[in-house]
């Protein structure tokens, strides 16, 4: 990885841009974003992957030309982490959950926390699945659906052999067992209101994270719907260039400069 100029350890910092819920049907916009970012010089993306989206079951040629296109992408550059299996909580029997819990996975996350709840078994289940389903190649990270992600699922996962999985604030390091602070700018797209508070609060959070050695930018395909949050992702993102390296989470969690 050439990181020229930035190389010295005491002033190393990194920003790490992926793209979440890519899947068969999300081709189109992931490329319109992808290319989007390589004009301005970002290349080396983290792309979330789900195996089989809302459970949509795409199978024969669409399956085959998806896992051509990821091959593609790895070959520029890019670097495949899992990302859940369906992408959908479903709760267990017939349980919900208490109000809190209830709360994360239906209203915080839109239904979306797969790996929330899930028992160990299941979570190796799907794992194992996930894996074989993406063509069976070495997959190194592993992210949770709406980064939520449960105690019994996340000893599944370091024990499926990732070297690591990252949370909304934070990535976990399964070799060293440590936890890097690690803030991430997100934007949230479904309403109105949360539109203009993500507007507000992502310049916000990257001034307070100027010192932070990692600043990550996760990007939402949906985002690239609402011109002012595409806008403004690319202007923090040419920002954060000016003083921070490029890479993917691997990149990062595996760099010798990496504090
Ligand atoms: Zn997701």
């Amino acid at each position: 990885m050439q990181i020229a100029g930035k190389s010295d350890q005491n002033y190393f910092k990194a920003l790490v841009v992926s793209i979440h819920d890519v899947h068969v049907g999300a081709v189109e916009g992931v490329e319109k974003i992808l290319n989007d970012l390589q004009e301005r010089g970002v290349t080396r993306v983290s792309l979330l992957v789900v195996p089989d989206y809302h459970r949509r079951g795409e199978k024969g040629g669409r399956r085959r030309q998806f896992l051509q296109w990821l091959k593609q992408q790895e070959a520029l550059g890019r670097e495949i982490v899992l990302h859940g299996y369906f992408h959908l909580y479903e709760p267990r029997g017939t349980t919900k959950g208490n109000l809190g819990q209830r709360w994360i996975t239906q209203v915080y996350t839109a239904g979306e926390g797969e790996f929330y709840e899930l028992d160990y078994e299941s979570a190796k289940r799907k794992l194992k699945q996930g894996n074989e389903t993406l063509g069976g190649g070495k997959i190194r990270g592993f992210i949770a659906p709406a980064w939520l992600l449960g105690r019994e699922a996340e000893r599944a996962v370091a024990d499926a052999g990732f070297r690591y999985t990252v949370r909304l604030t934070s990535v976990v390091d399964f070799h060293s067992g440590k936890v890097h602070n690690a803030p991430t700018l997100a934007y949230s797209v479904r309403s109105f209101w949360r539109r203009r508070i993500s507007l507000l609060w992502n310049p916000c959070l990257k001034f307070l994270s100027t010192t932070c050695p990692l600043l990550r930018i996760s990007i939402h395909p949906p985002d690239w719907k609402f011109p002012a949050a595409r806008a403004q992702i690319l202007r923090l993102m040419t920002e954060a260039l000016a003083v921070r390296t490029s890479m993917t989470y691997y990149e990062w969690i595996s760099s010798p400069y990496r504090k």
